[in-house]
C-alpha cells in the first residue's frame, strides 16, 4: 500500500467525483495483519449523506430512461476496468480484509460476471399483455425503485457491492452504497471506476461512516429501496426504519449453517470439502460451515482426515500466496472467538485441532489472528452449536440416522446455506427437500453464481441476490387497462360491466 492513496483523506465519493466530507469524525483503515495503518475516511455526516442522495436522485430519471441495452453496456464497461485492475484490487482487498491473496484473486477474478450477466439480462424483462374480456387491453411494466440505499459488510467489500449493484443499476436504479466501516476503501476506488467507465455523474455514489451514516442513509426520504448484507441485529434495525417508511428492503443477514455428512460420502472428498467450507476467509463468511453433523459410523475416521487437514493449514500474511488463513477482521472478532473456545471448552466440547493464537513473527505477531480450531462431541445444547460465531472454529457432531441429521440440521433459527454429503442420489434429494436453508449444496459448499439465487429466511433475513429475482426485486411491476371498445360501458345507465 502506498503512503496516501488516493481513497484516503476526508473525502467520499459521489455525484461522479471525489467530495470533501462535512463531518468532522474519521476511521482509520488498518491492515487486520499487522495493525499498520493505510489511511483514514471520513465519518459521513447527515449533510454527506443528504448530498449523495441528491446527487443519486438527480442522476435517476436520465438512468432510468436509458434503453435497457445502453445500461448493460455501461456495466460491461465497468467489467472491463475491473479485469484490467484485478491484480491491484486484489492486493488491496487483501491488505485490508487480512483474507489471503490467492483467495482475493481468485475472488476479484469473478466479479466481471455479475456484471456482464446483470448487464446482459437488464434488457430482458419483458412484460405480459391480455386481452380481458370487454374489449380490454392489459399490460404490466417494470419501473425502477429510484434510489437505493446499498449497506455493505467487509467480509467480501468489493464481491458484494457488485452482486447488490450491477442488478440495482441494469434495473435502472440509481446506488448509494454505505461500506464497512472495516474496509471502505475499495468500495470508494470502486466509484471512481464507474465514472472512468463512463457511467453518468450520481449513478454511483458512496458514503463511508459507521452505522450512524448507515442509519441516516435508511432515513433518507428519496431512498426507495434498502438492500443490506450484514448481522442479524442490524437487520431488524434496517428492517424497522424500511417499515416506518414504507420501503421495501432485502436482508441478507446471518447464518449457522450446517454440513451433513452421510455414511457413503467419499471421506477424503468429504473432509477437504469441510475445510474449504470452515476455513476460507478464515470462517467470516454467511455461509461458513459451522456444524458438522456427521453419521456416526464414520465419525472417527472423518474426523481424523479433517483435524489432518485443518492442522496443515498454512497461517500467516495474507499477502504470501502460500498462506490459507489470515487473520480475522477486527480484535473485537478475535475476543468473540477466543470467547467461544474457552466456552465450548466449560460446556465439554472435545478440542481436536487449533484452540489457541498462532504463534507469528512481527509484523503478524500484532494480528488478530486465531488458529483453526475444531471442537468434536458438540452437542445441541451447547452454545457453539447455536451461536453464529463468524470466526475459524468449527463444531462437529455424530448423528445416528437421517432423521436425527434432519433435527440437528434444522436446530437453528438462521435458513440460509446448508451443504449435503452423499452419493445416495435419492437421499441427497430428500435431504435438500427437507433441510431449511435459502441455499443447498449437494457434495460442494460456496458455490455462487451470478444465475443462481442467493438469499436465507427465518432470522437469516428476506429476499434475494442473484438471477432474475434480484433484477425484478430492483423494479416494481405495474399494471395498465385499455378500454379499446367504441364507447363507455355506463354501469348506471344499465351497463353490463362491474368494476
Ligand atoms: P453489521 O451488521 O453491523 O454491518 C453491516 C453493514 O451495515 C455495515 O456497512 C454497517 O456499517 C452497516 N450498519 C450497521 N448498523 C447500521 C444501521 N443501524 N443502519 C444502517 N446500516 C448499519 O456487521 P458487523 O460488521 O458489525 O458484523 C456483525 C456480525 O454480522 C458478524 O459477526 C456476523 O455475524 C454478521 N455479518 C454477516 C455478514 C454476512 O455476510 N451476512 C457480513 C458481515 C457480518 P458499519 O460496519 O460501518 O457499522
Amino acid at each position: 500500500m502506498s503512503d496516501q492513496p488516493l481513497w484516503s483523506g476526508n473525502r467520499l465519493y459521489y455525484g461522479g467525483t471525489w467530495q470533501v466530507a462535512k463531518g468532522s469524525g474519521s476511521i482509520a483503515v488498518a491492515s487486520p495483519a499487522t495493525q499498520e495503518v493505510y489511511g483514514a475516511v471520513p465519518i459521513a455526516n447527515a449533510e454527506d449523506v443528504e448530498a449523495a442522495v441528491a446527487a443519486a436522485e438527480a442522476a435517476g430519471p436520465a438512468w432510468a430512461a436509458m434503453d435497457a441495452l445502453d445500461r448493460g453496456r455501461h456495466l460491461r464497461a465497468v467489467a472491463d476496468i475491473v479485469r484490467a485492475r484485478m491484480g491491484d484490487l486484489a492486493t488491496m482487498e487483501a491488505a485490508i480484509t487480512g483474507r489471503p491473496i490467492r483467495e482475493m484473486r481468485a475472488q476479484m477474478g469473478r466479479i466481471p460476471e455479475w456484471l456482464d450477466y446483470f448487464g446482459g439480462i437488464a434488457a430482458g424483462l419483458e412484460a405480459e399483455s391480455n386481452r380481458l374480456r370487454g374489449g380490454f387491453l392489459s399490460y404490466t411494466a417494470y419501473e425502477p425503485h429510484g434510489v437505493c440505499a446499498l449497506l455493505t459488510p467487509w467480509n467480501h467489500p468489493i464481491l458484494i457491492l457488485v452482486k447488490k449493484l450491477a442488478a440495482a443499476l441494469a434495473a435502472g436504479n440509481t446506488v448509494v452504497i454505505k461500506p464497512s466501516e472495516l474496509a471502505p476503501a475499495t468500495p470508494l476506488l470502486f466509484a471512481q471506476w464507474c465514472t472512468e467507465a463512463g457511467l453518468p455523474a450520481g449513478v454511483v455514489n458512496v458514503v463511508t461512516g459507521d452505522g450512524t451514516t448507515g442509519a441516516l442513509l435508511c432515513d433518507a426520504p428519496a431512498v426507495r429501496h434498502i438492500d443490506l448484507t450484514g448481522g442479524t441485529v442490524t437487520g431488524k434495525r434496517v428492517a424497522a426504519a424500511a417499515a416506518a417508511r414504507l420501503v421495501p428492503c432485502t436482508l441478507e443477514l446471518g447464518g449457522k449453517t450446517p454440513v451433513v455428512i452421510f455414511e457413503d460420502s467419499n471421506i477424503e472428498e468429504a473432509a477437504a470439502g469441510a475445510v474449504f467450507a470452515a476455513f476460507v476467509a478464515a470462517g467470516q463468511t454467511c455461509v461458513s460451515a459451522s456444524r458438522f453433523i456427521v453419521a456416526e459410523a464414520i465419525y472417527d475416521e472423518f474426523l481424523e482426515a479433517f483435524v489432518r487437514r485443518v492442522k496443515a493449514l498454512k497461517v500467516g500474511d495474507p499477502a504470501d500466496v502460500a498462506t490459507d488463513v489470515g487473520p480475522v477482521i477486527s480484535a473485537a472478532s478475535q475476543a468473540r472467538c477466543r470467547a467461544h473456545i474457552e466456552r465450548a471448552q466449560a460446556e465439554g466440547a472435545r478440542l481436536v485441532a487449533g484452540g489457541g493464537t498462532p504463534v507469528l513473527p512481527a509484523p503478524f505477531s500484532s494480528g488478530n489472528y486465531v488458529q483453526p480450531t475444531v471442537f468434536a462431541d458438540v452437542t445441541a445444547s451447547m452454545t457453539l452449536f447455536r451461536e453464529e460465531v463468524f470466526g475459524p472454529i468449527a463444531a462437529v457432531t455424530p448423528f445416528r440416522d437421517e432423521a436425527e441429521a434432519l433435527n440437528l440440521a434444522n436446530d437453528t433459527p438462521y435458513a440460509l446455506g446448508a451443504s449435503i454429503w452423499t452419493r445416495d442420489v435419492a437421499r441427497a434429494h430428500r435431504m435438500a427437500g427437507k433441510v431449511r436453508a435459502g441455499m443447498i449444496w449437494v457434495n460442494d459448499h460456496h458455490k455462487n453464481d451470478p444465475r443462481s439465487i442467493w438469499g436465507g429466511f427465518g432470522d437469516s433475513g428476506y429476499g434475494t441476490e442473484n438471477g432474475w429475482d434480484a433484477l425484478k426485486s430492483y423494479q416494481r411491476k405495474r399494471n395498465v387497462v385499455v378500454s379499446t371498445a367504441t364507447g363507455f360501458d355506463d354501469w348506471f345507465a344499465g351497463g353490463k360491466r362491474y368494476g
